[in-house]
């Protein structure tokens, strides 16, 4: 037979792994440089009322701004962190710049002080001292404890580890709130939640995008938020993108969630004028008649 022209596809294959890996490498490399260098910056995804549209809460979303490649996404760059340990150091970047903001916006508004909710990997939360850092991050800036969510995945609960627990127990008391981020992708297990030490549940995106479509996802749906309500568990509701979504988890129950159909994340001087137009925009939810 004769021969193909070109690159042979196992090779392609190899060449676009070597690529990856190459570009995984100089991005570790980048990031090690760029904690030193404070080249990152948070924006703040609105939490709000389903029922009025207020603003609630902030979720602190981080950004890499990298010097040739702009504003990086944090699916870009979270993993690699979390696998080289620098995720603690960047954590701690993310906790103080959320808390300082979280002050900020608490004394423009003092009546609606929307709290932070703040993503915080096993990782970093198993770092020694985390739950003391907490703690003196919220002194540092003068913000109660009631104004600090932080936000861990399933897979922090599910190894019933007794340093966590005691973390998770310690933060509770003191008033922060904890919600278990993406709730649903992990292992799903329902079972586990009554023992669990949380105040809320983010439902993940994918049950949300699946809502309008399957009937037999909006039971599941409507079953989670009231098992939820039974253990006295907050819902938000993630990645809401339709007037549709809004109306069926209202329907189902559902308080609070977070989407493009109310906000992207917002740069931090964008938020105070979303949050000012958010407390006139009642008239959207007048029920039909
Ligand atoms: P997450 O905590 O589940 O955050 C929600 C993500 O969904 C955000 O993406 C947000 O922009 C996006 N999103 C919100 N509403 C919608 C929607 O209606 N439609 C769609 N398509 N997407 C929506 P982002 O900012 O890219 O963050 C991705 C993930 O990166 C976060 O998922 C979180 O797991 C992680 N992450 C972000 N910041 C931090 C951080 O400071 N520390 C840690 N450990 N992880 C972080
Ligand atoms: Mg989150
Ligand atoms: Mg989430
Ligand atoms: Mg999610």
């Amino acid at each position: 037979g004769s021969a193909k022209r070109g690159t042979p596809r196992w090779r392609r294959y190899e060449e676009s792994m070597h690529a990856r890996m190459l570009q995984r490498m100089q991005l570790r490399a980048d990031l090690g440089q760029a904690i030193t260098d404070d080249a990152f910056v948070l924006h703040f995804q609105p939490i709000v009322d389903l029922a009025t549209g207020h603003t609630r809460g902030l979720e602190a979303l981080v950004r890499w701004q990298h010097p040739a490649r702009g504003l990086v996404p944090p699916l870009e760059f979270i993993e690699i962190a979390e696998e080289s340990g620098l995720i603690v150091p960047l954590g701690d970047w993310v906790l103080r710049h959320a808390v300082d903001a979280a002050a900020k916006f608490r004394a423009a508004v003092p009546e609606q002080a929307p709290y932070m909710s703040v993503n915080v990997s096993v990782r970093q939360f198993r770092s020694a001292g985390f739950v003391s850092r907490v703690f003196a991050e919220l002194a540092r800036a003068g913000l109660p404890a009631e104004l600090l969510t932080i936000e861990i995945t399933e897979s922090l609960l599910l190894g019933d580890d007794e340093q966590i627990h005691a973390g998770l127990q310690t933060l509770r008391a003191a008033g922060v709130k904890v919600s278990i981020d993406d709730f649903g992708t992990g292992y799903s297990s329902l079972s586990y939640l009554h023992r669990v030490d949380v105040d809320t549940l983010k439902l993940d995106k994918s049950f949300v995008d699946t809502i309008a479509t399957s009937p037999q996802q909006y039971d599941l749906v409507r079953g989670i938020i009231q098992l939820a309500a039974t253990l006295q568990l907050d819902v938000v509701a993630e990645g809401i993108e339709t007037d549709q979504h809004r109306e069926l988890l209202i329907d189902g129950g559902c308080a609070y969630g977070q989407g493009y159909l109310f906000a992207r994340p917002l740069p931090e001087d964008a938020v105070l004028g979303y949050m000012a137009g958010s407390e006139h925009s009642d008239t959207q939810v007048t029920p039909a008649a």
